[in-house]
């Protein structure tokens, strides 16, 4: 697990100097405010930039096992599930503002089953069982 809370208290740090604009951080898009709406959850504390209690965090997930859903927002919830059914994969939890649109890279961590060396992964093991 990599936490991201050194750059994230650099980058706060940043604006707090004037060193990095408001437009520069507070820059969350359409999708990923959408995705706070959806699929976030709720974090403890004020944004950092504007105060306000409207914090959530986003997951993402990525990998080549996911196909489509690479790429996609997951709860918690989803996350559980994908964790116990999918290959590895990579997680991104992002901090969104809701109000201000500030964001920010929590954490990244890999869920899933461990790849076991010389042995094939769970999806080309299925494709071998069919034929
Ligand atoms: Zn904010």
């Amino acid at each position: 697990m990599v936490d991201h809370a050194l750059e994230r208290r650099a980058s706060l740090a940043s604006v707090r100097a004037g060193r990095v604009g408001l437009l520069e951080v507070c820059d969350a898009g359409p999708y990923l405010r959408r995705a706070a709406k959806f699929h976030g959850e709720r974090l403890a504390g004020a944004c950092p930039i504007c105060r306000s209690g409207q914090l959530f965090c986003v997951n993402y997930v990525y990998g080549d096992g996911l196909g489509p859903v690479s790429g996609q927002a997951k709860t918690a919830r989803e996350l559980a599930r994908m964790d116990a059914a999918q290959d590895e994969f990579s997680v991104y939890s992002v901090e969104v503002c809701r109000a201000c649109g500030w964001n920010h890279l929590l954490l990244s961590y890999v869920l899933g089953a461990e790849p076991v060396p010389g042995v094939a992964p769970r999806r080309a093991r299925r494709r071998v069982a069919t034929e």
